[in-house]
């Protein structure tokens, strides 16, 4: 007999946290990694769910075969240092919900499949939802052989390493799919304002991450004086305030969440500072805008301090609408148990985002998450909202397949 929800979330908690933070380090194609993909295949084949895997480091578990599938399920990796709920709560709920359907005696008239998408958070080769842009064809297999960790180390040898047999590119699951219905811990406080469990998504805003390198002169911290030096840790800093200044005015996000300096000595002015900028705008346009801005105050300010500013790009993705008859169709399937659905927007990227933009008809679903909070150890979901979740996504999926 498969395990329940509680059971199966309680078997994940130990699998990759931190006994100093308490947060997650689920970082693709490591020995953590590969004890979830096992958990994932056994708690499968508990359920007589047969997996697929598609060479990009992709899971799918299938209840039923043939074409026109309903696709669920998120992912299992985290952030560096993450909560235990984004992705996870996804997967885990998926399999749970098929336990419901089938003990609601639910014989479904399409197939269901439960995906486990790989490096959702782009945490180790630095391209979020790797996994699902290579199943779906937006990334190329040529791309991807160039990643690298920050170890060096390239993205086959990762997955060689892990025991995944890399055969990059498009996959053939992908022409079995009908719609993908993807659940996920919300991301913000818009449901506990609105005193609600479960929501919709409307739309991703569109985001990017760009690589800012500033450049400047090594030199001794003592005896170089103030006004000889040409420190990039001056330009790198006025440009995160820069940048925090104008994503506030404007409504929309800026972030510098990781910076690597050399020779990132104690008494060494840096010779450079790179620091990545994750951005996120209501519109493409208005994403355009804010980065042109962030930039150009940047290299004004290195102007002055005498040191180089150059900024790369290293993965942008357009605004995503999710399905609108999809979502409505749900919507009014989940009416009698759940009354009036909040849709909401998110400013966060999903698999669901990629796959929609791919051409496939897609939703998302969120549970309530009570401090907003994500990303981080304090990520939160109390269990009966979860629960919940599981009642509404197997509410949804049979609304699909009946
Ligand atoms: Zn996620």
């Amino acid at each position: 007999m498969p395990d329940d929800f509680e059971a199966m979330w309680s078997e994940l908690a130990p699998l990759g946290r931190s006994a100093a933070s308490g947060g997650y380090f689920r970082q693709p194609f490591t020995s953590v990694e590969s004890e979830l993909r096992s958990w994932f295949r056994e708690q499968c084949a508990a359920r007589e769910l047969p997996v697929e895997a598609d060479g990009n480091g992709n899971l799918l578990a299938w209840w039923g075969a043939g074409s026109d599938a309903v696709l669920v399920g998120s992912h299992l990796d985290s952030v560096l240092d993450g909560g235990a709920y984004d992705g996870p709560l996804g997967v885990v709920s998926s399999l749970a919900a098929i336990d419901l359907l089938r003990s609601r005696g639910v014989a479904p008239r399409r197939p269901v499949a439960v995906g486990a998408f790989a490096e959702e958070e782009g945490s180790r080769f630095g391209l979020a939802c790797l996994g699902s842009r290579l199943a779906s064809g937006t990334t190329t297999p040529e791309s991807a052989r160039e990643l690298r960790d920050r170890d060096g180390v390239p993205l086959l040898d990762a997955m060689a390493a892990a025991g995944v047999e890399p055969s990059l590119g498009r996959a053939d699951w992908l022409d079995r799919i009908g719609c993908f219905l993807e659940l996920h811990v919300e991301q913000g406080r818009d449901l506990v304002d609105r005193e609600r469990v479960v929501g919709l998504a409307t739309e991703i805003w569109p985001h990017g991450r760009y690589r800012f390198d500033f450049t400047g002169d090594a030199n001794h911290a003592g005896t170089t004086r103030m006004e000889d030096r040409h420190d990039p840790m001056l330009s790198f800093a006025m440009t995160a305030l820069a940048a925090g200044k104008q994503a506030r005015v404007s409504g929309q996000r800026a972030t510098f969440g990781r910076v690597d300096v050399a020779p990132n000595g104690t008494n060494a002015i840096p010779s450079r500072v790179t620091a990545w900028l994750d951005a996120r705008g209501e519109t493409d346009e208005s994403l355009v805008r804010l980065v042109a801005e962030i930039k150009r105050q940047g290299t004004e300010r290195s102007g002055r301090d005498g040191t180089r500013l150059e900024v790369t790009s290293e993965s942008v993705s357009g605004a995503v609408s999710f399905d609108p008859v999809l979502t409505a169709g749900v919507r009014s399937r989940l009416a009698d148990r759940w009354g009036d659905v909040p849709v909401i927007p998110t400013m966060a990227g999903h698999d669901a985002g990629i796959l929609a933009a791919a051409g496939v008809p897609t939703a998302m679903m969120f549970v309530r998450n009570p401090t907003g909070v994500s990303h981080s150890p304090e990520e939160f979901a109390e269990m009966a909202d979860c629960l919940a979740g599981v009642e509404a996504l197997a509410d949804a999926i049979e609304g699909l397949v009946s």
